[in-house]
């Protein structure tokens, strides 16, 4: 399947927990954090809250040996496997920051199956203390997303309209696109009819599709847990665009699925749950 790209969010798809959420409890910042959120944005938050912990004396080995902590399924660390055995090319859209998706992948030996990651930047000072940025400077200039549902700091749209433009050159026909948060809702409207969305049942974007589902074009193919994501994912790769598709859906989502009129055989609904 060398023409498809899978694009993965990585907060709730390929771990199973948001990563900064998880730093921040373990750690006893959860508190603190939620009043930094008063007044700062989340990813400034984010930047604040490891420069505390980096003064109370935490070391960024201790943050590392907590990331590794994070719960990542067997489920998904094959659907990786298998997705790139297959073919496909991953990358990874996120609102996280780098250090700590690349740590957890290093941490599960996946991140050689990456060839590209679009997040937050972050390195460790000399000092040993986090710094995370936002992927998109917002205190200059907004990033001109008007969909309200993407964070100043990053609109995922905006990178899939970039990875669109240059897919063709690249040989690549479809993409595959999973993720949860209200974040995955702007790049799902980029997709076009031979891309599939997988959205993460019951989380944000789900119900932002089940919503507006009169705006998408790809195809929409549900899951709910790591095991669902590598079933879905690993049939959507073997299966090709002009073939016929079962549509996972919820049954109370059954509008968010798409009226396809150009295949030969009878359509498939296959409620899932
Ligand atoms: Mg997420
Ligand atoms: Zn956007």
């Amino acid at each position: 399947m060398a023409g498809t790209l899978i694009v993965f969010d990585f907060d709730k798809t390929i771990i199973d927990c948001d990563s900064d959420n998880w730093v921040f409890d373990h750690l006893g910042g959860t508190k603190r954090f939620d009043e930094l959120l008063l007044t700062l944005p989340w990813n400034t938050s984010m930047d604040k809250i490891m420069g505390e912990f980096h003064e109370q004396g935490i070391s960024i080995e201790k943050v590392k040996e907590i990331l590794n902590t994070a719960p990542l399924s067997l489920h998904i660390i094959s659907a990786i496997k298998s997705a790139y055995a297959l073919g496909c090319e991953l990358r990874i859209v996120s609102d996280a920051n780098l250090f700590f998706i690349e740590t957890i992948l290093k941490h599960h030996g996946l991140l050689d199956y990456f060839s590209e990651i679009n997040t937050n930047p972050s390195y460790v000072d000399n000092e040993g203390r986090l710094r995370i940025s936002p992927c998109h400077n917002f205190t200059t200039s907004s990033h001109g997303c008007g969909l309200g549902t993407c964070p100043p700091n990053m609109c995922k749209g905006i990178v899939i309209e970039r990875i669109k433009k240059s897919m063709l050159k690249e040989g690549k026909q479809r993409i595959i696109y999973l993720g949860d948060g209200k974040g995955d809702y702007c790049p799902s409207l980029k997709l076009s009819e031979r891309d599939q969305m997988m959205p993460r049942r019951n989380y944000p974007v789900w119900d932002l599709i089940c919503s507006k589902q009169h705006v998408l074009s790809a195809e929409i193919h549900g899951w709910a847990d790591p095991e669902e994501l590598e079933r879905v994912l690993l049939r959507l790769i073997n299966s090709n665009s002009t073939s016929v598709q079962l549509i996972s859906t919820d049954a109370t989502c059954h509008a968010a699925v798409p009226v396809t009129t150009h295949e030969p055989l009878p359509k498939v609904l296959n409620v899932t749950n």
